[in-house]
């Protein structure tokens, strides 16, 4: 009788200290479970981030005399705002939307957009009011 008794000690001590793991694993199991959605909610947020540029506020002044009927290329994104004078431009090959041929003076006065500085900063002048200020100073 104390035989057994003095065997069922340890045995206990075995349960307890299982139930500890058990308890600890569980533990360790639900941190992860929990911070998971976290996870997952903050990863699209953060890739939307990257990707999103911010589009920049309808051009406040603009003048493109002679220039008004080049044919220029847009990306018809939302993030988008720039227009390209090059077709295999490498900002407009980017374009995750349809693309649009238009004028040049369709492209600022109806859909509001800059020179691309990647294919068309020759045409920065544009937009450069100070430029202008001085053409009509002189
Ligand atoms: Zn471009």
């Amino acid at each position: 009788m104390k035989a057994i008794l003095y065997d069922a000690i340890p045995m206990m001590k075995r349960a307890t200290a299982g139930l500890f793991c058990l308890l600890i694993a569980l533990a360790s199991c639900q941190s992860p479970d929990t911070d998971q959605p976290q996870a997952a909610a903050q990863q699209p947020t953060a890739k939307a981030d990257t990707v999103q540029q911010q589009r920049r506020p309808k051009p406040e002044y603009y003048s493109f005399k002679g220039v008004e009927k080049k044919r220029v290329y847009i990306c018809l994104d939302e993030s988008a705002d720039t227009f390209h004078q090059k077709h295999d431009c490498p900002v407009l090959i980017t374009c995750q939307s349809t693309f649009r041929n238009l004028t040049l003076a369709r492209a600022v006065e109806a859909f509001d957009r800059y020179n691309c500085e990647m294919c068309s900063a020759d045409l920065a002048y544009i937009f450069d009011e100070n430029a202008v200020q001085m053409e009509t100073g002189l």
